[in-house]
């Protein structure tokens, strides 16, 4: 389990902040370059992402409108939606481009029951289509994760959210350690980890830089990390922080890149704010990942026409497509 005063973390959480650091075409070509020597740099995966039981959490995560604690935030507390209906729009979102089909149920943790057993049934749909599944459902026991991998589980999504230092600022339901456990638990049943964490909750680059010695701990590494920027919600006690500028998550996603090669850096929250070619210099920087579709749980995503846009400015220009160029 983590050691936050262990030499090799301390060192890996040094490399972290030194790259964060970097000036940032350097930084940048750096990372294009691990990224190009491990993945094919046209591969984009399009993730989708539906909350199946929205807000009334008990968790106090200060970042989430879900969060039970955050009463002034009035979200529309939603019942847990029914299994058929959850694969059909898993099929909808394949038909839509998607490869992944992420389900969100804001829980502090798994249940044994129907609502579970639900799930189970999702999963199996999911796995059905020939998509890769991936559920966030809080704590889990090794139990949970097993039937999950039964089902056809690919991933568990579990956020770190930050580093060790800056954590009980943002979350006092659960500590470090419970979520430590629980990815610990998924990796033993065999399942693939998704996780990640969130930029601008007022924590400073060390703190960024610890997160990812976190994650660049795990051996292996975690095979998917979402990098989020914060959306700052109104009623949640981050509604004033200022929302972070893009060159600030292609510095995020060009270190978790350098210092995690093989693995799946998701571009994830905040990407709404952010331009075409802001988010271009991400996917340069080695995010090789986007949730696809209007809505990331309860926050706002980029809008599928300006995807459309986006995808259609990284394909190879054919004689058919205007270049703007005289005639
Ligand atoms: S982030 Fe997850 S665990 Fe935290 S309050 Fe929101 S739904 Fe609950």
């Amino acid at each position: 389990m983590l050691d936050i005063s262990d030499q090799k973390f301390l060192e890996t959480a040094d490399r972290a902040e030194a790259l964060l650091r970097t000036s940032l075409l350097t930084l940048l070509h750096k990372a294009a370059e691990t990224h190009r020597n491990h993945h094919d740099p046209e591969d984009i995966q399009r993730a989708s992402l539906l909350s199946i039981k929205t807000g009334g959490c008990p968790e106090d995560c200060a970042y989430c409108p879900q969060s039970a604690h955050h009463k002034e935030v009035g979200l529309q507390k939603e019942h847990f939606f029914d299994p058929d209906t959850v694969i059909d729009l898993a099929r909808k979102a394949k038909q839509a481009g998607a490869e992944r089909f992420c389900m969100g149920a804001a829980w502090r943790k798994v249940r044994d029951g129907a609502e579970f057993d639900a799930i189970l049934k999702m999963v199996r749909g999911v796995h059905a289509l020939d998509m890769e599944a991936c559920v966030t459902l809080g704590m889990l026991q090794p139990h949970h994760a097993r039937a999950l991998k039964q089902a056809g589980l690919t991933a568990y999504n579990h956020n770190l959210d930050t580093g060790p230092a800056f954590y009980n600022k943002i979350i006092g339901t659960r500590t470090y350690r419970d979520r430590l456990e629980t990815l610990h638990h998924v990796r033993a049943a065999g399942i693939t980890i998704c996780c990640g964490g969130i930029i601008g909750m007022g924590e400073t680059l060390r703190d960024r830089a610890e997160m990812l010695a976190v994650l660049a701990g795990f051996d292996p590494h975690p095979e998917s990390v979402p990098i989020n920027a914060l959306i700052p919600v109104p009623g949640t006690p981050l509604s004033n922080r200022p929302r972070i500028n893009a060159f600030e998550m292609v510095r995020m996603i060009a270190t978790a890149r350098i210092l995690m090669p093989k693995t799946r850096v998701r571009l994830s929250a905040g990407r709404d704010g952010f331009s075409l070619s802001d988010q271009v210099l991400c996917f340069m920087a080695g995010a090789n990942s986007i949730f696809y579709g209007d809505e990331l749980l309860t926050a706002p995503n980029a809008p599928l026409s300006s995807d459309s846009a986006l995808f259609e400015a990284l394909s190879a220009v054919s004689d058919a497509r205007s270049t703007g160029q005289p005639e």
